[in-house]
C-alpha cells in the first residue's frame, strides 16, 4: 500500500514519529513523485541524515520545501565517466548525478574521495603490451600492460585490492590482449565479483568481447553490428555514451537493435570525453532517438544502474533510500526536456544546487 505512510524505523526499541519532530530535517511538501512505488503520487517526503525516512501524506511541517506542481525524481546515475581526465565531481553532483562509474583512470584515482558524488571505479584497464590507451590518450596510467594470462588475471587481483569495483577490457584494434588472457581477466573479476565492461567499437570486437564473457559494452557500438553478435548481446547490457561519437546514425540504430535483442540499456556520456556536467541532455535526446520512452531514459539513468552497480541506496524516491533528487518543475515521465527544468538538486539530503 504504498500511497500510504511507511516509516523506516530509524532507531530499535521505539517508533520515531516524524510528524512530531518536523525540525528533523529537509521536508518535502505535496510534491509529484517521479518512479519507484509512489510513481505519480502526490505526497511529502521526510529526510534525516540524508536518508528518506518516510513517505505519505500530512507528513511535513512548518518550513518544508513547497513541493505542489513540482515533480520529485531520484538523481542519476552516470555508468561511463572519467574523472581523473575531468575532475568535476561536484558539478556533477550539483547538475543531479548521484553516483558515477569511473572506466579508466591511473592507479592513485581508486584512493581518491569524490565529496557528495558516489563513485565506483575500474582503474587502469587491463590491455596488451603497447594497448589501447597507453599509446594515446591513456599514455599517463590509464591502462596497464600485460604480457599473458598469468599477468592479466594477477593485474585483476591487484586492482580489485587496491580498491576497484569493475573491470574496463578494451577489446580493440591490434595489439590486444590474447583470447585466452581476456578469458583469465574476466574470470578473475567474476570470481571477485567485479562486472567487467568492454570498450568494443565493431561487430567483431563487440562479438568477442562477448565470447570471452563480458558483462557489458562501455559504449554503443559505432559500426552495424550483425544478427549474430546483437544475440549474444541480448541477456548483456550496454552504456549508452550515444553522443561521445556524435549521435552517429550507426550508433543509434545499434542502441535499438540492442534493446531490440533484449540488452539492457544503461545512461551513461563518457564525462571527460564529453563535457556536460550533470545529466547531459542531448545524451538524453539520443535515448528518445533510439526508441526509449521518456520513463525508459528514467530507467536508464536510475533504478536500471542502480540495480546493476549494487547501488541500492540510489535510483528511487523511497523510504530507506538516499534523499538524492531533482524537484523538477516539469514531468521527466512526458517528456526529457523536463530534466532540466530544475528548482533544486540535493545528494544524500545536501542541498548541491541551484
Ligand atoms: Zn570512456
Amino acid at each position: 500500500m504504498p500511497h500510504l505512510l511507511c516509516l523506516l524505523l530509524a532507531c530499535a526499541g521505539r517508533s520515531p514519529s516524524p510528524v512530531e519532530s518536523p525540525s528533523a530535517g529537509l521536508q518535502v511538501q505535496g510534491v509529484t513523485i517521479v518512479g519507484g512505488a509512489h510513481d505519480g503520487q502526490v505526497l511529502d517526503v521526510l529526510v534525516v541524515d540524508g536518508l528518506i525516512t518516510a513517505i505519505g501524506p500530512d507528513l511535513a511541517g512548518e518550513g518544508a520545501v513547497r513541493g505542489e506542481g513540482l515533480f520529485l525524481a531520484p538523481a542519476f546515475i552516470d555508468s561511463h565517466v572519467h574523472l581523473a581526465y575531468l575532475p568535476q565531481s561536484a558539478e556533477l553532483a550539483a547538475g543531479g548525478v548521484a553516483a558515477a562509474i569511473d572506466l579508466a583512470a591511473p592507479l592513485d584515482f581508486l584512493a581518491q574521495e569524490h565529496g557528495a558524488l558516489r563513485v565506483l571505479a575500474s582503474g587502469p584497464m587491463i590491455t596488451a603490451e603497447g594497448g589501447y590507451p597507453t599509446r594515446s590518450w591513456g599514455a599517463a596510467g590509464y591502462g596497464l600492460e600485460c604480457a599473458d594470462a598469468a599477468q592479466a588475471a594477477e593485474a585483476v587481483q591487484s586492482l580489485h585490492a587496491q580498491g576497484a569495483r569493475l573491470l574496463k577490457l578494451p577489446v580493440t584494434s591490434a595489439p590486444v590482449l590474447s583470447e585466452e588472457a581476456l578469458r583469465a581477466a574476466v574470470e578473475a573479476a567474476h570470481g571477485l565479483g567485479l562486472p567487467v565492461l568492454s570498450h568494443a567499437l565493431s561487430d567483431s570486437e563487440a562479438a568477442l568481447a562477448r565470447a570471452v564473457g563480458v558483462d557489458l559494452l562501455a559504449h554503443t557500438p559505432t559500426e552495424p553490428l550483425s544478427e549474430p553478435t546483437l544475440s549474444a548481446w541480448a541477456e548483456g547490457a550496454v552504456v549508452s555514451t550515444l553522443r561521445a561519437f556524435g549521435g552517429s546514425a550507426d550508433t543509434v540504430e545499434n542502441l535499438r537493435a540492442l534493446r531490440a535483442a533484449g540488452a539492457t540499456v544503461l545512461y551513461g556520456t563518457d564525462f571527460g570525453n564529453t563535457r556536460t556536467p550533470g545529466i547531459d541532455l542531448a545524451e538524453l535526446e539520443l535515448l528518445v532517438q533510439a526508441g526509449l520512452s521518456p520513463a525508459e531514459v528514467l530507467a536508464a539513468g536510475t533504478s536500471v544502474p542502480a540495480s546493476t552497480w549494487g547501488l541500492s541506496e540510489l535510483g528511487a524516491v523511497e523510504v530507506g533510500k538516499a534523499a538524492s533528487f531533482l524537484l523538477l518543475r516539469e514531468d521527466p515521465r512526458r517528456q526529457v526536456e523536463a530534466w532540466a527544468s530544475v528548482e533544486g538538486v540535493w545528494i544524500g539530503g545536501e542541498r548541491q544546487a541551484p
